[in-house]
């Protein structure tokens, strides 16, 4: 566990990308939306700007001690605490990775704004996963809550633009939310579309993780089954269905006891929200995140909602 770390978080198991050595180069959470299912909570600062939030030379600093101490990762990924490419140094980042380790670089990102500055800068990465939740501008505002400047056929169209030049792989991300993007007309609409845009991978999810808000609710498995059929050969489901026996971070071999139990040690105390764990414990809240979900799969915590903010309390 590397609690010192700022900016270098894991490696944590991730259903997309096996094991992922994190990068997080935005500070919580800034952000150009506000997803109703974010699982970081709300935005507190929506922004399309974009700025140099973390050094450089600091994050290569933390990466290059994760990389000495930690297991070979199979991805080092820009994800974490908000949008990484409002961060105006993220290509910079990515080349000076490539110059210190051939692990590959994945970036999870909202595709907001790829504009052509932050497509040159992705453009370095092995692989995107930018995500695309709805097509009309109605259903991409109860969603995503963006910032007021962006307009959803920009976005598609900046999108369209990117895929078509980029040399990585691209798995594109859609999050369904129940009775929010799931009808079957704007499913239509997105299936057009994707056909017009190369892509690798089209990837389903649903909420799996207590959301930014407590009424952005999942979809079944026979409902996730059935919009693949309507997006076509490319879609796969990621939605995690998993057992509480033996989850995911179990299965790769991070799973650490002891954060387990640290976690339940402070819950006892009192219920907490993600932010006081983290900065009790010194563990990033992506980490966090991957251990209380297996914790809440397997009935050793709960979440609930209290004044807007979403706390977490032990059951065992
Ligand atoms: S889910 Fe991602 S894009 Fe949406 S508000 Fe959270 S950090 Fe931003």
């Amino acid at each position: 566990m590397t609690t010192e770390n700022k900016y270098i978080f894991g490696p944590v198991p991730s259903r997309r990308l096996g094991l992922s050595l994190g990068v997080d180069i935005v500070p919580l959470k800034i952000c150009s939306f506000d997803c109703i299912y974010c699982q970081l909570g709300r935005t507190t600062r929506k922004t399309i700007k974009r700025v140099e939030y973390v050094q450089a030379e600091k994050v290569l600093k933390e990466l290059e001690a994760s990389l000495k101490d930690s297991p070979i990762p199979d991805y080092i990924t820009f994800s974490g605490s908000g949008e990484p490419t409002l961060n105006s140094k993220i290509g910079k980042i990515i080349s000076e990775i490539k110059k210190i380790s051939s692990v590959p670089v994945a970036v999870l990102t909202n595709a907001s704004r790829f504009i052509h500055n932050v497509r040159d800068d992705l453009y370095k990465a092995d692989l995107v996963l930018p995500s695309l939740d709805a097509v009309s501008q109605d259903i991409f505002e109860k969603i995503n809550r963006p910032h007021e400047r962006l307009r959803i056929e920009h976005i598609i169209a900046n999108l369209k633009i990117f895929c078509k030049y980029f040399q990585g792989k691209t798995w594109l991300e859609v999050m369904l939310v129940k009775g929010i993007n799931d009808s079957r007309e704007e499913l239509t609409k997105m299936a057009e579309l994707l056909k017009e845009i190369s892509l690798d991978k089209i990837q389903l999810n649903t909420v799996t993780r207590p959301p930014s808000e407590p009424d952005a609710l999942a979809l079944s498995q026979a409902e996730l089954e059935s919009i693949k059929n309507i997006l076509g050969d490319k879609a796969e489901i990621i939605g995690g269905f998993e057992s509480a026996q033996g989850g995911r971070l179990g299965r790769t071999g991070v799973y650490s006891r002891n954060i387990e139990d640290s976690i339940i040690t402070l819950l006892k105390r009192r219920p907490c929200t993600m932010s006081d764990m983290s900065s009790s414990l010194g563990i990033h809240r992506n980490e966090l995140t991957k251990y209380l979900g297996e914790m809440e799969r397997a009935g050793k915590v709960e979440s609930f909602l209290h004044a807007t903010q979403m706390y977490f309390q032990v059951l065992v």
